[in-house]
């Protein structure tokens, strides 16, 4: 099944039947059920398809990306955090921030929980997850070398594109990962080259912090990452999820941006 997040104002959960979006009154995994209505989808706009409480991310998961940028495959897995203010949905746009003069991409596949998960054992992580979807790891290259740490880099708003869709019904071994921009391959790998697979990676982030239900684990990029530039077009496709589509600009002048939103 796939299930989105729906709508401008008030965004709701929706599960996805053909062309219609069939509109949940809560979140699947928090005991939703439909309420009736049903709204074409060309009508609506999709949001993220998550609620997080975090957004864990997974840094050098794949032996050649770590390779492509000089760095050791971990022993253990090597986790940071995005804020949640960095989604975008499908559709949305990625703001290049002026700081950075090397924003790169970095398509992944998201993980959505959906079962509370404090010292999950590998057999049973499988459990807490409630499906998967499409998540760009947008990552200001400088700025992450510069820094040290990587929260400046990875946490910039719009920085985490995600979507179209949650897809639960998906055997995540070995999915094609694919990142396109203005419709060049520059991403081509596989789930099945991930030095933690995802079953590794929830139980083993779950002893450290409980994953809760709407979090979304983002399992590591392969290799490929390149950068993006304004009026770039930039698509994350995954096997049996579907394709994020998202624009890309460059933010305004510090002059013109206004003090507050
Ligand atoms: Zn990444």
């Amino acid at each position: 099944m796939r299930f989105a997040r729906v709508g401008k104002a008030a965004p709701a959960w929706a599960r996805l039947d053909g062309e219609n979006a069939v509109i949940y009154g809560a979140a699947p995994w928090a005991g939703g059920e439909p309420t009736g209505q049903v709204v074409p989808l060309e009508k609506t706009e999709l949001q993220a398809p998550v609620e997080p409480f975090k957004i864990l991310c997974v840094g050098r998961n794949y032996a050649a990306h770590a390779k492509e940028l000089g760095n050791e495959v971990p022993a253990e897995p090597l986790l940071f955090l995005k804020p949640k203010t960095s989604l975008v949905g499908h559709g949305g746009v990625v703001v290049l921030p002026r700081e950075s003069s090397r924003v790169e991409h970095e398509a992944e596949l998201g993980v959505v929980i959906g079962k509370t998960a404090r010292n999950v054992p590998r057999e049973r992580a499988m459990e807490h997850v409630f499906g998967y979807t499409c998540v760009c790891d947008v990552t200001a290259r400088d700025l992450q070398r510069k820094d040290g740490q990587w929260t400046r880099a990875k946490g910039f708003d719009t920085f985490c594109p995600t979507g179209p869709w949650i897809e639960t019904s998906l055997d995540p071994a070995a999915l094609r990962v694919r990142c396109l921009v203005n419709d060049e391959v520059r991403q081509d790998g596989s789930t099945a080259q991930m030095v933690f697979d995802v079953a590794a990676l929830v139980a083993y982030a779950s002893g450290i912090m409980t994953l809760e239900p709407g979090d979304l684990l983002v399992t590591g990029t392969p290799e490929g990452v390149g950068p993006l530039v304004a009026g770039d077009k930039l698509v994350v496709e995954i096997e049996g999820i579907g394709a994020l589509a998202v624009a890309v600009t460059i933010a305004a002048p510090a002059a013109a941006q206004a003090k507050d939103p």
